[in-house]
């Protein structure tokens, strides 16, 4: 029951006489109109509000940053538990998402490994090759040995995706 006392006013919004604990101080609007009209704002400038946000952040980077460094090396230890208390909870939704991904995106994921293999710098396949000689160093590989590991690389991924176009 609500108990109107000389505090009480009257909303000039919804015209009801409420006790003054329901207005925000020196406002004619109580708190549920008050409530109604920021949630219509929300609604109505989604835009807007959200051009507002991006522009404080990039105002704010440096701030942000530091504060989000901040919080993570505060709470590593909460965040860590929740990451992996939150994979565990989602291991079998994840699974299967990230396999019918795999299956509706075949040739995207083909063309990107195969950019990704041809971006491997020369230093990386020469080490590689280091692996299957005692007295060979990286420096010393020739190019022509690299060129022939990237060959054998190329000729890998064909065989993988012939097989998977078969599965
Ligand atoms: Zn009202």
């Amino acid at each position: 029951m609500t108990i109107l006392d000389e505090s009480s006013k009257t909303c000039s919004r919804c015209g009801m006489k409420k006790p003054g604990d329901q207005f925000y101080r020196r406002l004619l609007q109580c708190r549920q109109c008050k409530r109604e009209i920021k949630a219509a704002y929300r609604i109505n400038n989604k835009d807007k509000i959200a051009a507002c946000k991006a522009a404080w952040r990039a105002a704010n980077k440096a701030h942000i940053s530091a504060y989000q460094k901040r919080y993570c090396a505060e709470n590593a230890e909460s965040i860590s538990k929740k990451k992996s208390d939150h994979a565990k909870a989602n291991r079998e939704r994840y699974t299967a998402r990230s396999a019918k991904y795999r299956k509706n995106n075949k040739e995207k994921i083909s063309d990107k490994n195969r950019a990704l293999s041809e971006r491997i710098p020369d230093y990386l396949v020469a080490y590689r090759i280091t692996m299957y000689s005692k007295i060979l160093k990286s420096s010393d590989v020739p190019q022509e040995l690299i060129e022939a590991r990237r060959e054998l690389i190329r000729l890998k991924r064909l065989i993988k995706e012939i097989s998977n176009e078969k599965c």
